[in-house]
């Protein structure tokens, strides 16, 4: 009956909110109730087809813009992002569940994207070669692809959207974002804003579903290029896929992040970092720390500081402001719950200690909230479930390892080769660390080392399919193509004459 008055969140078409007539939907919650807030619509194949039909012509008129006209609105979108952020954070915090603070944060790191992809210009500049051979001049142009498809992950529903959109737009394409559907409007409110900023129709196109949105995306001869975030099954399903449809593709996948603790590092400093890395945002971002490598002696220590720390973090809901905010809000849904927990129970079958257990937590108010409390593990043997896989909650496991070289093999061991992080004091260890670590962004004494935005976003080996990260120079590179020209005007005065052979420089 209440079904009725819950609203069903739109695509975004043609610059204004698209009602999806397939009918298909799936429900949003808010994780902190347990309430179902809205559906989503749910794109079928026509849908599809529309929405890239759309930003097809939204690209013929965007990519005709000057580069003048086009960084005046990059440079609106940025300033509208930095004056109503607010709004934005709460819509993620509504769908997603993260603390309001968190959610800023997320914001501001997108931010910094656009704020790059306002100095677009000198990137795709292009380059100038006067009198490579005699009389004659080369150059490379670099220009848009075409339409541009991003797939994100539910963990960002602004930031990663951000890495790839400012970019993509900047250098003249059309975005088509498939946002997760299970925190779908905060894709809707930054296709809004796009609007507000002056960038015309279908140029930033939202279109909601699921697989079937997403393969109609990878199977569209009109979609140039696969941005993905996601988990490693689903992004290594994108790169096969978009790589056999001859698209350009980036899929950027799971992760396992271990932090390697020397006996040297201060150990204040690194139950701070471990708790922060850890519990932040529940667990839920791929950059989480998720294993603690404990070179022993310090192992009992340490687990003696997080766990007095755990004990003084709270978990509510996380829109809540002011000096009721928590530190840790739900889980997204409940079947994600019960896998967090599903690994908890793997852990303490295979022989762990379970030091603070968040299996049970309730949260008084919110007894139908999503939520899961902070746990620690002790003693997970490496070959349980629970430390090889992506658990992606609040769960922090302690491994304790004899020595540096030990902590660094295991992390080359695994199958993800996201971030890491190193606490010492020790320069040179940290610098072998940095060298030998298969990982693809590292912090020394940083536990979430996000690059800014000038530098790239990725990982290695399954946490990254395809060669371009996200943002910084690799984002220019991935959504422009090169076209060298070699040109000759002649001098009235001289002739080439007719030469049959291989062009050579003179
Ligand atoms: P997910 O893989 O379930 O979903 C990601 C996107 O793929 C969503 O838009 C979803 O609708 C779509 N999708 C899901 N199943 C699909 C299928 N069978 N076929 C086609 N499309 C499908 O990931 P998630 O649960 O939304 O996000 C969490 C995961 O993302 C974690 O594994 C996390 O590590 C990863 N992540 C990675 C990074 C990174 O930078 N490497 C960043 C954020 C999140």
């Amino acid at each position: 009956m209440a079904e009725l008055d819950i609203p069903t969140i739109p695509h975004w078409i043609d610059g204004a909110p698209t009602a999806s007539p397939s009918g298909r939907t799936a429900p949003v919650f808010n994780p902190a109730t347990g309430v179902v807030a809205a559906t989503v619509a749910l794109a079928d194949q026509a849908e599809t087809d529309a929405a890239i039909a759309s930003a097809r012509r939204g690209f013929e008129e965007w990519s005709s813009w000057s580069i003048a006209k086009r960084q005046g609105v990059l440079f609106a979108f940025r300033e509208l992002l930095n004056a109503r952020k607010p709004e934005l954070a709460a819509i993620i915090t509504a769908e997603h569940g993260k603390v309001l603070s968190d959610a800023m944060g997320e914001i501001l790191r997108g931010q910094e994207v656009v704020e790059l992809a306002t100095g677009f210009p000198h990137l795709i500049k292009g380059a100038y070669s006067e009198n490579a051979s005699s009389g004659i001049d080369v150059y490379s142009l670099k220009q848009p692809l075409g339409v541009v498809g991003v797939i994100s992950p539910f963990n960002f529903p602004a930031m990663v959207p951000l890495w790839f959109a400012p970019i993509a737009i900047a250098a003249g394409n059309a975005v088509v974002l498939k946002p997760s559907e299970k925190d779908p409007s905060a894709a809707l409110w930054l296709a809004g804003l796009w609007k507000e900023a002056g960038l015309p129709d279908g140029a930033f196109t939202v279109l909601q579903g699921d697989k079937l949105a997403v393969d109609g995306l990878l199977n569209s001869p009109t979609v140039e290029s696969i941005s993905f975030v996601g988990s490693t099954p689903i992004a290594q399903y994108i790169y096969e896929t978009a790589a056999r449809n001859g698209k350009r593709v980036q899929a950027l996948g799971g992760a396992k992040n271990h932090m390697l603790v020397l006996p040297d590092a201060d150990l204040d400093l690194v139950a701070d970092q471990a708790v922060n890395a850890g519990y932040g945002a529940a667990g839920e971002r791929c950059m989480a720390i998720s294993v603690v490598l404990a070179v022993e002696p310090v192992a009992d220590e340490l687990i003696a500081k997080i766990t007095d720390r755990i004990a003084r973090l709270t978990v509510g809901n996380g829109a809540q402001t002011g000096d009721a905010e928590p530190d840790m809000g739900p889980l997204i849904t409940d079947q994600h719950r019960q896998k967090v927990a599903g690994y908890v129970d793997i852990a303490e079958a295979d022989g762990a200690t379970i030091v603070v257990d968040g299996r049970s937590l309730v949260v008084e108010g919110h007894e139908d909230g999503f939520f899961f409390g902070p746990t620690l593990i002790d003693g997970l043997p490496t070959t349980s479930r629970a430390y090889t896989e992506e658990i992606f909650g609040p769960v922090l496991s302690v491994v304790r390892v004899g020595s540096f070289e030990e902590g660094v093999a295991l992390i080359n061991s695994g199958e993800f080769g996201n971030g890491t992080a190193i606490f010492t004091n020790d320069g040179g260890a940290a610098r072998r660390f940095q060298n030998e670590v298969q990982v693809g962004m590292i912090g020394i004494n940083v536990p979430i080392p996000v690059p800014v935005a000038y530098h790239s976003f990725g990982g290695w080996k399954k946490s990254l399919f395809g060669d371009a990260k996200a943002y910084g120079v690799h984002g220019f590179d991935f959504f422009t193509r090169e076209k060298a020209v070699t040109a000759r005007w002649l001098d009235p005065a001289t002739h080439g004459g007719i030469n049959l052979g291989f062009p050579q420089n003179t």
